[in-house]
């Protein structure tokens, strides 16, 4: 079959791979229908994540027919069609138990990799180094869906793929970035990052009930997708986004602020960017962390800081006096999407949202180099690109 592969820093390739085979009694062969390329594979792209391998099949965003099934599967049959989500979860552990789906405990198969960095390991992903498992993605023909009878979502109405594939990440993703910030009415949200997860985290903050949501970026073509989901655009190239919070929110600061932009945040106006940028390429911090930073100092005290953007390693310049002596809270978390799968299907349905808002290119995944490319320069107006095999 047909896969789109890492083939090193800024290099993708489409290959020729061997299809992959049921290995566990509960894995399933998903024949791919709609994938999509994410902010997270960009951090891989650009060689921030460790333990990549030349070769190694990309993608954790993946819908389409069940064409095999493991004897243990009895939840799926031939021909149904499935979302699968990023997070692989056994469904068992005492993680899964508790829905947090994203560090089950069962799910990676090189553990120790990841405890030498982060002391536990995380659950496994598709397509996301061999830190977090070595599963091939589904940016291929074929994907194997491990645990496939906790996993996937049945889709068995005719939602069309560019409706539902979404809730494979990035829509319960923008959900729980919004559901970490525990909104009340009247509320004041700001979201770091008018990407596609910062976009749904603006839609879902406003299906909660907050009041205003401020959502921060440099394009004005996202921010105006952003603003097409409610949100008051602020363009940080024009303003200093400090000021700008507290302007707006009547001297006080955002109740709770969402971090969707991650380890690459960008901000070539001030010193402490070049010195994150020095330090990530030599190695002695992994993040760039200055949406973080900021959405911690502009965070009002007492409130929230909610963190979906993505981070591997060591942060440094960490504002944890602001933390502490402001009474703030910090959460984060690779999403739980096995958690909202049912409940954001009934939303698409009912017609609360409709996700693909944020697709503006279609390519075959023959063009994936491509696509890569075009998303991670944001050419073309790029906000969202959605491959077909
Ligand atoms: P994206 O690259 O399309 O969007 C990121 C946006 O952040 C861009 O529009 C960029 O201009 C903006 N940005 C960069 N620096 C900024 C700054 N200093 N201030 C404000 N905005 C800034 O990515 P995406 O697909 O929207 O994903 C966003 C993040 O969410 C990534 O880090 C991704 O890895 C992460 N993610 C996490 C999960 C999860 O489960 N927690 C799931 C999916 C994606
Ligand atoms: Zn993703
Ligand atoms: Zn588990």
């Amino acid at each position: 079959m047909k896969a789109n592969c890492w083939m090193g820093r800024n290099t993708v390739q489409v290959r020729e791979v061997p299809d992959p085979a049921i290995l566990n009694s509960r894995d399933a062969i998903v024949r791919v229908t709609s994938t999509a390329i994410c902010g997270s594979d960009l951090h891989l792209y650009g060689g921030h994540v460790p333990t990549m391998k030349k070769g190694d099949i990309l993608g954790h965003e993946f819908m389409g027919e069940v064409v095999e099934v493991g004897p243990k599967v009895s939840t799926l049959k031939i021909g149904d069609r499935v979302v699968v989500p990023f997070p692989i979860a056994c469904g068992n552990c005492f993680a899964c138990e508790h829905g947090l789906y994203s560090v089950c405990e069962n799910s990676n198969p090189n553990a120790g990799l990841a405890e030498k960095l982060m002391g536990h390991t995380p659950s496994g992903i598709f397509g996301y180094s061999h830190m977090l498992g070595g599963y091939p993605g589904g940016q291929a023909e074929y994907a194997r869906v491990p645990f496939a009878d906790v996993g996937p979502i049945k889709i068995e109405d005719d939602l069309p793929d560019e409706k539902v594939l979404f809730l494979s990440d990035i829509l319960p993703t923008g959900w729980m970035g919004a559901e970490m910030c525990d909104i009340k009415p009247g509320d004041i949200i700001a979201v770091w990052g008018a990407g596609p997860v910062g976009q749904f985290a603006v839609a879902s903050a406003y299906l909660m009930g907050a009041e205003r949501v401020i959502c921060i970026d440099r394009f004005p073509s996202r921010l105006r997708i952003a603003e097409r989901a409610g949100a008051e655009p602020l363009n940080y190239e024009e303003a200093d986004v400090l000021d700008a919070l507290l302007d707006m929110t009547a001297g006080r600061g955002p109740d709770a602020c969402i971090d969707a932009v991650g380890m690459e945040a960008h901000h070539p106006t001030t010193a402490m960017y070049a010195y994150d940028r020095v330090k990530q390429a030599t190695r002695l911090e992994t993040e760039r962390p200055h949406a973080l930073r900021e959405a911690i100092m502009a965070c009002r005290n007492g409130g929230i800081v909610s963190v979906i953007g993505a981070y591997g390693g060591l942060v440094d310049k960490f504002p944890m006096g602001s933390l502490m002596n402001r009474s703030l809270t910090l959460r984060g978390g690779q999403c739980h999407v096995q958690r909202y799968l049912k409940p954001l299907l009934g939303k698409i349905r009912d017609g609360d949202i409709d996700p693909s808002f944020v697709i503006t290119h279609r390519m075959r995944l023959q063009d994936a180099p491509r696509g890569y490319e075009m998303f991670k320069n944001k050419q073309d107006d790029c906000n969202k690109v959605v491959l077909t095999p």
